[in-house]
C-alpha cells in the first residue's frame, strides 16, 4: 500500500469550505488505496496577522513566545481538517510538533529539523487512520515550540515524506505547477512537466517563490519525490526529480528574479589583503547575508571599487555599518542603490553547453539593458539590472532561450 504525504498550503485552507475540499481530496487518495499523512499551513494571511501582533506587543521580542504564537494557524487547521474528515468517513487525527514528535534544534523562529519519531504515526497509518500534521513547527531540546522560519510547513512536509519513505509528496498550492518564468509577468510561461531537484533548488533560492528553499535541498538530499501541484483543479502538476528521469533535458528550464535586493558600491577600497573580511565580517556578524560580489583587480594597485548585494530590509543598516568602519576600510564613497532586481536563467544544460551566457548578454544589449552585476553557477546566471526593466528583461529573455508557448 503507497504511502502518500500531502501538503495544503494557507489559501487551500482558507476558510471552512476549502478544508472540506481539502477532505474530499485526501479522501480520493484514500480511496484509491493509499495510507495518508497530510500537513497543513494556517489559513491564508494568518500568520502574517500573527506575527504583527507580535510586533505591536513587542517589537524586540523574546523568540520562545514568538514561537508560541505564531505557530497557533497551523494547530487550527490541523484539527478543522481532522474533524472534516471524519465527517466524511475518514478516521482521522491531528499532530502538533511537540505530539508526533518533530524535533529541532533551539533557533526559535527558523529551527533546523533534527528528527523525527515515527513509529507511533506508521501504526496509525498502517490501521487505516490519516494523521493530520500541523506544519510549520516542532520542539526544542527544552521542550518548547519551535517555528521552521516562514514558509516552513513545505519543510515538515518533505521531512515527514522523508522520514517515513513516502512515496512521494505532493504540494497543493495556489499555483498549478512549476513554470518556466513567473506567469503573472510573462503570459507565455509554461508549465514544466518535470524538474531537477538542482534546478528547483536555485529557482527557489533565485527568488522563485512556488517552495520553501529549504524544503527542496532536503528534498534533494533524501530524494524525495515532489510534486507541485493546485488543489483548485484536478491537473497533474510539476514533478521534482532526479535528473536521469528527465529524458529530453532542456538547456534553460527557468527564469527567476528577485525585486529584494539591494546594490552597495564602495568606492575606492584599498586594495590591500584583509580588506574584503573587514567589509564582510562585520555584516556577517549582524546577519547580513551578502548575495552576489563584485571587486575588480585595482588600476594602480592602490585601490578599487567593491560591489555586493544584500536584501532591501538591511541595506540601512548596512550603510550604517560601513559608515562606522570608514575609518579602517578607507573608502572614498559608499553608494547604496535599491532600485535593482536580479534575474537568473538557470538550467542543468548549462553544464554541458557553451554560449548560454552570451545569449543573455546579447538580448539584453538587444534591448538597451545594461547589466550592473553578474554572477555564475554551475546550472545558473544572474545579471543585477535596473528595476524599471524587469519585465522587458524577463520576456526578452524567455523568447531568446525558446522558452515561450507555443
Ligand atoms: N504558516 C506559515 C507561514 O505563513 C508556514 C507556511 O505556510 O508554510 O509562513
Ligand atoms: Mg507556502
Amino acid at each position: 500500500m503507497a504511502l502518500i504525504v500531502q501538503k495544503f498550503g494557507g489559501t487551500s485552507v482558507a476558510n471552512v469550505e476549502r478544508i472540506r475540499n481539502v477532505a474530499l481530496r485526501v479522501k480520493r487518495e484514500v480511496d484509491a488505496g493509499s495510507r495518508v499523512a497530510v500537513v497543513v499551513s494556517a489559513m491564508a494571511g494568518v500568520t502574517n496577522q500573527l506575527v504583527e501582533w507580535v510586533r505591536d506587543t513587542a517589537p524586540l521580542h523574546d523568540a520562545r513566545e514568538y514561537d508560541v504564537i505564531v505557530a497557533s494557524g497551523e494547530q487550527v487547521t490541523s484539527g478543522l481538517l481532522a474533524l472534516a474528515l471524519q465527517q466524511i468517513g475518514i478516521p482521522a487525527r491531528s499532530f502538533l510538533g511537540w505530539q508526533i514528535p518533530l524535533r529541532t534544534d533551539g533557533m526559535h523562529g527558523r529551527a533546523r529539523i533534527e528528527a523525527i519519531e515515527t513509529e507511533d504515526m506508521r501504526k496509525r497509518l498502517d490501521d487505516g487512520q490519516v494523521c493530520v500534521v500541523a506544519g510549520f513547527q516542532g520542539v526544542a531540546p527544552d521542550g518548547r515550540i519551535t517555528t521552521l522560519g516562514r514558509g516552513g510547513s513545505d519543510t515538515s512536509a518533505v521531512a515527514l515524506a522523508a522520514a517515513l519513505g513516502a512515496e512521494r509528496c505532493d504540494i497543493y498550492t495556489d499555483v498549478d505547477g512549476v513554470y518556466t518564468c513567473d506567469p503573472r509577468i510573462v503570459t507565455k510561461a509554461r508549465k514544466l512537466d518535470k524538474v531537477t531537484y538542482e534546478e528547483m533548488l536555485e529557482m527557489a533560492s533565485q527568488g522563485a517563490k512556488v517552495l520553501q528553499t529549504r524544503s527542496v535541498a532536503m528534498a534533494m538530499k533524501h530524494r524525495v519525490r515532489v510534486q507541485v501541484l493546485s488543489s483548485f483543479d484536478d491537473r497533474p502538476g510539476t514533478l521534482v526529480v532526479d535528473e536521469d528521469e528527465i529524458v529530453e533535458q532542456e538547456l534553460v528550464s527557468g527564469i527567476a528574479y528577485s525585486r529584494d535586493e539591494a546594490k552597495v558600491t564602495l568606492t575606492r577600497v584599498a586594495d590591500r589583503p584583509g580588506v574584503a573580511s573587514a567589509i564582510f565580517g562585520p555584516l556577517a556578524a549582524a546577519e547580513i547575508n551578502v548575495d552576489m560580489i563584485v571587486q575588480n583587480v585595482s588600476p594602480d594597485g592602490a585601490a578599487t571599487d567593491i560591489t555586493f548585494t544584500v536584501t532591501k530590509a538591511d541595506l540601512d543598516k548596512t550603510v550604517a555599518l560601513l559608515e562606522q568602519k570608514r575609518d579602517e576600510l578607507k573608502f572614498d564613497r559608499i553608494l547604496p542603490d535599491p532600485n535593482v532586481v536580479k534575474i537568473s536563467v538557470i538550467g542543468v544544460g548549462m553544464r554541458s553547453h557553451a554560449g548560454i551566457a552570451n545569449r543573455m548578454f546579447e538580448a539584453l544589449a538587444e534591448r538597451g539593458i545594461n547589466i550592473q552585476v553578474i554572477s555564475t553557477s554551475e546550472i545558473k546566471i544572474s545579471v543585477l539590472i535596473a528595476e524599471e526593466y524587469i519585465e522587458l528583461a524577463l520576456r526578452t529573455l524567455h523568447t531568446a532561450y525558446g522558452l515561450d508557448a507555443a
